[in-house]
């Protein structure tokens, strides 16, 4: 029997996978690490490529039975019932969370109520998903059917487990589909109790099987797996492209939600009062381990100067701590993250460091701290502008005029969010057809994450849309009928 985890609020055996309904062990484990102590609390379920077929045939056995047969509105019946209990042991989630993750308390509680959200709107919207007629020849009558693609398989990362199990699945189930699910190997314990939390809520045996494991391992048995007939995957660049090429094997669809290098335009005319917060809040979010992190701050170069003091000042008042402790930042996921950053930003051109934040005394040493770094200097083209550091950094970098704070924003391989800060209406209409972006936001970062939003990439970000009733098109396939009736 493996170890149980020193996490309080865990009322469930991590070491468990679930299909068909069944939690059963593991035949092997991996280590559960809490990120803020570097210490080892408990040992993870490590599935196999034959635990990934069997989560499949439950999930087609799920298709053809109860799951199969139920009315939109019965799907979203019980996502309302998981919703409410999600919202029941939210805070319960929320420790769990920021146990696995490393993230302060109250960005865990955030996501919790997310996850809660998720399933709030798509059991709303389960029975809201409707075809069209269509006016054709004289004799027919045409009408289209939005039909659930079958087994979805669905890999998410370790940065907000929560919200993208709820984006992701959440939709997927409202569509009837079944769905295995991979969570990352460095945080999978909200996706399990999550998955309890649904068997409890009355789901039906199959309809959602979750195998915990490495990427290599059970994540590529799923990417792979002939049996899945839609692909949801959430993570980096170079993992997304390995989804896409298994994807294309079997000739299945596939979404990729992948990294970003987002910008936020600060005109001269906007208001600075109002961006800051948002100007530092969406890059130390989470420790910048967020894939629309604000990583690029680019500046109208009359207020430049005046906004890198601005946000120089506020990087120094940034504490760094144990995620449970609650301060601005948590250590980083893993020692291998916070090896990646550190050689990121050992890159910094010499006199670049504007700012840093500081490590509280009271962090454990073994913890994967790291000061949050706000660097003016490095120009467009350095690599720490242009490259996903994936950690609490920013660059601010100056602008003349629209036309060159374009060339600069769009200037990435990316294209995940950008921000626009201006009082000119004219500047921001056209500004937001300008960036190449999924979401544009004027005047404010984010849109509080709205789950209704509908959120993806363009370039090296990904394609395919999630969140908001966009995700229920892209887990449904649409079936046109022509009926010659004379
Ligand atoms: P990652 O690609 O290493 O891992 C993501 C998931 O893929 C994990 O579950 C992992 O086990 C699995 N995986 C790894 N190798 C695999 C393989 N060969 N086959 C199948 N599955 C495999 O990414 P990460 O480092 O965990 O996450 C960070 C990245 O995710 C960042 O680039 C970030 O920008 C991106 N991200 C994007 C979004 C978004 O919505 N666009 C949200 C969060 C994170």
């Amino acid at each position: 029997m493996p170890p149980r985890p020193e996490i309080e609020r865990l009322w469930f055996d991590p070491a468990e996978m679930l299909t068909g309904g069944v939690w059963r062990p593991a035949s092997q484990t991996l280590p559960i690490e809490d990120p803020s102590t570097g210490s080892e609390v408990g040992a993870l379920a490590r599935g196999t490529a034959g635990d990934i077929d069997e989560a499949v045939a439950a999930a087609e056995a799920a298709r053809a039975g109860d799951w199969g047969r139920m009315t939109a509105a019965e799907r979203g019946r019980i996502l309302a019932r998981i919703g409410r209990m999600v919202l029941d042991r939210a805070e319960d989630l929320a420790v769990i969370e920021a146990t696995d993750v490393g993230k302060p308390l109250r960005q865990a509680r955030a996501d919790a109520l997310a996850l809660a959200r998720y399933m709030e709107f798509y059991a709303g919207a389960a029975d809201k998903v409707m075809g069209e007629t269509i006016p054709y020849l004289d004799g027919y009558t045409v009408y289209t059917l939005r039909e659930p693609h079958g087994v979805t398989g669905h890999i998410v990362p370790w940065n907000y487990p929560m919200q993208i199990v709820g984006r992701s699945v959440g939709a997927a189930l409202a569509m009837g589909n079944a769905c295995v699910l991979k969570p990352a190997e460095e945080a999978s314990l909200t996706a399990l109790a999550f998955a309890r939390i649904a068997t409890e809520a009355g789901l039906p045996a199959g309809a959602l099987n979750l195998v915990p494991g490495l990427g290599e391992e059970a994540g590529a048995a799923l990417a792979g797996h002939p049996g899945i007939h839609h692909l949801s995957f959430t993570g980096s660049v170079a993992t997304g492209s390995l989804i896409q090429a298994a994807a294309a094997a079997n000739v299945v669809p596939v979404t990729l939600e992948l990294g970003g290098k987002s910008p936020q335009l600060v005109f001269a005319d906007a208001d600075l009062d109002a961006a800051l917060p948002y100007l530092v809040g969406a890059g130390i979010q989470n420790a910048g381990q967020t894939c629309s992190a604000a990583a690029r701050i680019l500046v109208e170069r009359s207020r430049h100067d005046e906004v890198v003091a601005r946000m120089a000042d506020a990087y120094r008042a940034l504490r760094v701590g144990p995620a449970r402790a609650d301060f601005d930042l948590g250590p980083l996921i893993s020692a291998r993250q916070k090896a990646v950053v550190e050689a990121f930003l050992a890159t910094a051109p010499a006199g670049s460091v504007a700012a840093r934040g500081r490590i509280v005394a009271e962090a454990p040493k073994g913890g994967h701290y790291v000061a949050p770094v706000l660097l003016a200097g490095p120009g467009p083209d350095h690599p720490l502008a242009q490259e996903e550091i994936f950690g609490p950094a920013q660059v601010v970098i100056p602008f003349d005029g629209e036309d060159e704070a374009v060339a600069i924003a769009n200037g990435t391989r990316y294209g995940l969010v950008a921000a626009v800060w201006s009082e000119s209406g004219a500047r921001q209409m056209r500004l937001a057809k300008r960036l190449r972006a999924g979401q544009v936001f004027i005047n404010n970062y984010g849109a509080g994450g709205g789950v209704e939003l509908p959120f993806g990439g363009v370039g090296r970000s990904g394609h395919g849309r999630e969140k908001g009733f966009e995700a229920l098109y892209g887990f449904s396939a649409l079936k046109t009928v022509a009926a010659r009736h004379g």
